[in-house]
């Protein structure tokens, strides 16, 4: 999937050893029997679903989680074989083809099976318990209870694992995290037989909380290199590190006078006779318009992003000439100036892990390994 050939020079880079590095060290710093679900979903967080996948369980994760069943059968059409966990909801419609893939499905409501005929193989399931997420999940013991009587009753249909997710993981005050986990055990009880698989953790709490690991945890955001939080950030067990950087080169440079004004709105002037760079990346790109102001890297140094970002161009004041084909880092570094995901998702006032979601299937995606 790796484009051969592209005319614009703006491409994301992704360094598939910092994925693996990132696995590893979180291997080593748990217990060794505990296995990793490497999440994949949203086409790995912008990453590369199939590619980070391969890499992933190259360096021994045992399960792959998606969001959605359509990102499940991607995965199983390019040739994906280990197990794949759709972690959303699935239709009950989506169970024989689930079977026949062997896709484990995450469950939580009884009707679910009502209208599920018998399948050609056996389907794995996750039954997902909500202690606080208040998104998807079996919401009390009772009505647990029934679920697992309903699945008993099916021949077709095995109790592969269970789950819980977490709502405050990132954060310092522990609360709310202490409190699910105890609701989640006081929930295992009703279970007559052990599932193979139980897992809470997703990655801060798999870097933070040892004792929310059972089984496996569900490594995401920090399998890419980004702390969950600022918090986890100061608190990281081992460094992380990003595997995406971004990149493009300086396609237009001219030098303007004094007052001249530069892009959609005319929101800016020149206060003196400046050197301005056009970039060909735009908000089309996933580079959105809130980035107005933010540095990219040219030469080593730090240049504003000037004015409106466009669909598929920005400006940048540079403090002098540069040649055309200049090389521009827009995450990533250069000399000794780095640019985070971190310092984008600061600047606009979101989380990292929606940074690398945004950019867009312009942009190719290379691996280097
Ligand atoms: C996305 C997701 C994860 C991964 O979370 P990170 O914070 O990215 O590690 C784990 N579990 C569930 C249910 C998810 O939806």
């Amino acid at each position: 999937m790796q484009p051969t050939n592209f005319y614009r020079p703006t491409f994301a880079k992704i360094d598939l050893n910092e994925i693996k590095m990132n696995i590893l060290n979180l291997k080593k710093h748990m217990n060794e029997s505990i296995q990793v679900i490497a999440v994949v979903k949203a086409n790995g967080y912008g990453h590369g679903d199939f590619e980070v996948s391969k890499a992933a369980l190259q360096v021994g994760a045992s399960m792959l989680a998606v969001a959605t069943p359509d990102e499940a059968i991607r995965l199983r059409v390019l040739g994906i074989e280990s197990p794949i966990l759709v972690l959303g909801a699935s239709p009950p419609t989506f169970a024989v083809l689930a079977s026949e893939h062997d896709i484990t499905v995450t469950v939580f409501q009884q009707d679910w099976f009502l209208h599920i005929p018998t399948l050609p193989k056996k389907l794995n399931v996750h039954i997902k318990i909500d202690t606080g997420m208040g998104r998807l999940g079996v919401t009390t013991e009772s009505e647990l209870r029934c679920l697992i009587q309903t699945i008993h009753q099916r021949s077709d249909v095995l109790i592969d694992g269970v789950f819980t997710h977490f709502a405050t993981a990132d954060e310092e005050n522990t609360e709310q995290f202490t409190s699910q986990l105890t609701k989640f055990k006081t929930f295992l009880k009703h279970f007559p037989e052990r599932p193979r698989c139980i897992h809470t953790a997703n990655s801060a709490a798999a870097l933070m909380q040892k004792d929310s690991l059972f089984d496996a945890v569900r490594f995401g955001i920090s399998m890419y290199g980004l702390s969950p939080s600022a918090h986890v950030s100061n608190e990281l067990p081992f460094p992380l590190g990003q595997a995406m950087t971004l990149h493009t080169e300086v396609v237009f440079v001219k030098k303007v006078t004094a007052g001249t004004t530069i892009s959609y709105g005319a929101t800016y002037t020149a206060e003196n006779d400046e050197w301005i760079a056009t970039l060909p990346i735009g908000y089309a790109d996933g580079m959105l318009r809130k980035l107005s102001g933010q540095a990219v890297l040219i030469q080593g140094k730090r240049m504003p992003i000037i004015g409106r970002i466009c669909m598929d161009q920005c400006m940048v004041r540079l403090n002098g000439q540069v040649p055309i084909g200049e090389p521009v880092v827009l995450i990533g570094r250069q000399g000794s100036e780095q640019i985070t995901i971190e310092e984008w998702a600061q600047k606009i006032q979101t989380i990292s892990y929606e940074i690398p979601c945004v950019l867009t299937n312009r942009v190719p995606r290379i691996y280097t390994s």
